[in-house]
């Protein structure tokens, strides 16, 4: 919609959106925030976020494997398209994704992604680009000289044409897909979630098909270790996702050999500590507290929750009163484990009891000393766990989308194995490689949605360009 949108805007007509879903949105609805640098809400509060510095990082982050010039324009981009959003009546704020955030980035409206869609949307209907939803496209149609010149879809069961001069693919990956994922991503573990079901990879490969090369294909941008679940607490039902408990950066963490694995204060940026989850065996964790930690949480407040899901302007509110009473609810129904007596969880959670003790017998030794001899958690957050009931939350791993799989260049211009663009063919989002590296930048919060909106005006003005030169 945003490819759309930025060719509507530059007068071109007869555009059409192809949703395979019954309503639009993908896995961009379910998300919070999209990045920005040097946006209209960054200076509003006073915020240094300058595009250089944040290439930089970004580039870094990726270890170089990311295409300078593609990220380097959507960085650039990215200031601009949180005023194109909020000139559509949005309002965004700069909220922290984690305590550590340095500048924030991350650029939330009140109703989150699902709002930006809608946004969105209205603009289409406004600009008269005309939305298909429930329709799947299949297979680029090219022409004798490779030039795309449209695509053919399916819409209830009937195989439909839709002739085009120029095509934008962005189908948002293939998390929904196990099978794919087996295949081409190394760090798929077979008991990760999966988001947006929907996103089973069509566009990536009709490109690859159509002669696209593959850049990053089979990254993931997957996090953990996480607890699943939800708590709701108080009269007014606040949502608490036991993950922020598993987060807490307090909590001791084990792997199902009863081990420590990694400094647990890794949980502020969960997308680079899943990589330390992956090695794992069956990329499992228990999260560990003690009924002081839990007691802690309640009145002082989760440390590990971005403002904006709900918990107030103050990132550390205390929680409203029932928590305790809430874990063991779901202690009853077997989502965590709760008990007095340690070996009891081991066995539990499926560990050696005897492994599990002298594992948390350490861990105390060196919160009593102020020193984690093994990975060196900053004394901090080193608590010992002496006090009962103790607890213990399954923490698994989820993927929220792959990360890459057609080559565009910075115009997001698809391009065939020997880096010429295909005439006519352009992709945005996570269907692209170039973006990013093996890990998603969560030193630079929403950088996958924010890379979305941006590739894709990128992409829809440079269909523009294109479809003007004909
Ligand atoms: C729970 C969750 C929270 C997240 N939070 C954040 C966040 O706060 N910040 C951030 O930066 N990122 C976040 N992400 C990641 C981010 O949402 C995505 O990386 C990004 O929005 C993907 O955008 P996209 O346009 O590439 O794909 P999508 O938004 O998934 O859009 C792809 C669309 O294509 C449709 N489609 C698929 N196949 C076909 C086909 N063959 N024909 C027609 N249509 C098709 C799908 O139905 C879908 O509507 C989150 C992801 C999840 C799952």
């Amino acid at each position: 919609m945003a490819a759309a949108l930025a060719a509507a805007e530059m007068g071109i007509k007869n555009i059409i959106v192809l949703e395979k879903r019954s309503r639009v949105g993908g896995t961009s609805a379910m998300a919070s925030g999209i990045f920005g640098a040097e946006s209209p809400a960054q200076k509003r509060q006073a915020i240094l976020a300058p595009k250089e510095e944040l290439f930089k990082r970004a580039m870094a982050w990726s270890h170089l494997r990311a295409n300078p010039r593609i990220v380097r324009a959507f960085i650039d981009k990215s200031g601009d398209t949180v005023a194109w959003l909020e000139n559509m009546g949005l309002y965004f704020q700069c909220l922290p994704h984690s305590p550590t955030d340095d500048p924030r980035t991350w650029h939330v409206s009140k109703g989150q992604g699902a709002e930006i869609i809608q946004a969105l949307a209205r603009e289409c209907a406004r600009l008269g680009v005309e939305v298909r939803t429930e329709t799947t496209a299949r297979k680029l149609l090219q022409d004798a000289q490779g030039r795309i010149s449209g695509i053919i879809a399916e819409q209830d069961s009937r195989t439909i044409t839709v002739l085009a001069s120029a095509v934008v693919i962005s189908s948002g990956g293939f998390a929904g897909d196990r099978e794919l994922l087996r295949q081409y991503c190394p760090d798929y573990r077979a008991e990760m979630r999966l988001a947006g079901a929907a996103n089973t990879g069509e566009g990536i490969f009709m490109a690859l098909e159509a002669g696209a090369a593959s850049d990053g294909l089979g990254y993931l941008m997957a996090a953990g270790p996480l607890a699943g679940g939800l708590l709701r607490l108080g009269p007014d039902n606040l949502r608490v996702g036991l993950g922020f408990i598993s987060g807490e950066p307090f909590s001791l963490w084990v792997n199902q050999e009863g081990r420590r694995f990694i400094d647990e204060t890794e949980s502020f940026n969960y997308y680079r500590c899943i990589n330390a989850l992956i090695r794992q065996p069956g990329a499992v964790a228990y999260a560990l507290l003690d009924a002081s930690m839990i007691q802690s949480i309640a009145e002082l407040g989760l440390s590990n929750v971005p403002e904006g899901y709900g918990y107030g302007a103050d990132q550390r509110s205390p929680l409203p009163a029932g928590l305790v009473e809430a874990l063991q609810t779901e202690a009853e129904k077997g989502i965590l484990r709760v008990s007095s007596d340690w070996a009891e969880i081991a066995r539990g959670i499926g560990v050696e009891p005897a492994t599990l003790r002298c594992t948390i017998e350490e861990y105390n030794a060196g919160c009593d000393l102020g020193y984690d001899p093994v990975f060196t958690k900053n004394r901090r957050y080193l608590r010992p766990l002496r006090q009962p009931p103790f607890y213990a939350l399954t923490c698994g791993a989820s993927i929220l989308n792959t990360m890459g799989g057609i080559k565009v260049n910075e115009h997001m211009e698809v391009l065939d194995k020997q880096d010429n663009p295909i005439p006519g063919l352009y992709a945005a989002g996570v269907d692209t490689g170039g973006w990013t590296g093996d890990t998603y930048c969560a030193d630079l919060p929403g950088t996958a949605f924010g890379y979305a909106v941006n590739s894709g005006r990128i992409a829809g003005e440079s269909v523009t360009r294109y479809l003007r030169s004909l």
